[in-house]
């Protein structure tokens, strides 16, 4: 061991004395095995049942949708729960690993219920002048973690976000689906004939903009699966 490596880890122990690693959601001191989270609200994650087979009910709202086989979410959103911090801390720039870890667990979690199989994993663009700003794109680094587990290539050539919704205060439901629809792009669509895509969102909520992209992709591709980090449903 060279001087400078122990000097790496005191300097890191020093550090950690005056800014100590703490849970996202409780806020207590992380152990040195722990990230993110503590054991404790590791361990009560709000995981929901819908990745087993008999439990339908997120897929119900996706199910009238063409060529759309399953839906998926993994964590319930509570006000105040652990889930709920996990997507605020995802919001602030420099969490990107915090998403990975997110995926890493779920992608595990839908290994548990069986394997699922698809040609790729498309993550929801963000509008390109929030990306940039945040500096990644939360629900890429969340297939970043599933790719890693489930073994699946991410594409974001396929899926493409071309400006926002116009700001109408409307409160028109239609209206605000027509507006989504103007939102994203569909490319390169002769090299999606024939495969199945699995859309990647970090939380669904409305369900509006899944949907909308769905609608947008049955025309080409084989087979939709639906997977959500976290919902409100
Ligand atoms: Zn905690």
């Amino acid at each position: 061991m060279s001087h400078n490596f122990f000097t790496k880890i005191l300097w890191q122990d020093f550090l950690s004395l005056i800014y100590p690693e703490i849970c996202v959601h409780c806020g207590d001191n992380l152990l040195k095995n722990e990230s993110y989270l503590c054991t404790i609200c590791l361990t009560s994650l709000p995981v929901t049942k819908y990745a087993q087979e008999h439990e339908q009910a997120f897929f119900n709202y996706f199910s009238y949708l063409p060529k759309v086989s399953a839906a998926i979410a993994y964590l319930h959103f509570r006000e105040g729960g652990v889930a709920q911090s996990l997507l605020h801390k995802l919001k602030y720039k420099g969490q990107p690993a915090l998403a990975v870890m997110l995926g890493t667990y779920f992608g595990r979690h839908l290994m548990r219920h069986g394997h699922l199989e698809a040609d790729y994993l498309l993550p929801i663009p963000m509008h390109p002048e929030k990306e940039r700003k945040r500096g990644y794109n939360q629900s890429h680094e969340i297939c970043k973690g599933l790719s890693a587990v489930l073994n699946i290539p991410i594409k974001e050539q396929f899926l493409v976000r071309i400006s926002d919704p116009k700001t109408q205060a409307t409160s028109r439901v239609v209206d605000r689906w027509r507006q989504l629809e103007n939102v994203y792009l569909v490319e390169q669509v002769n090299l999606l004939k024939g495969k199945s895509v699995i859309i990647v969102d970090d939380v669904v909520t409305t369900g509006a903009t899944m949907s909308t992209i769905c609608e947008l992709l049955s025309p080409y591709v084989q087979r939709i699966i639906i997977l959500a980090a976290v919902t409100g449903k």
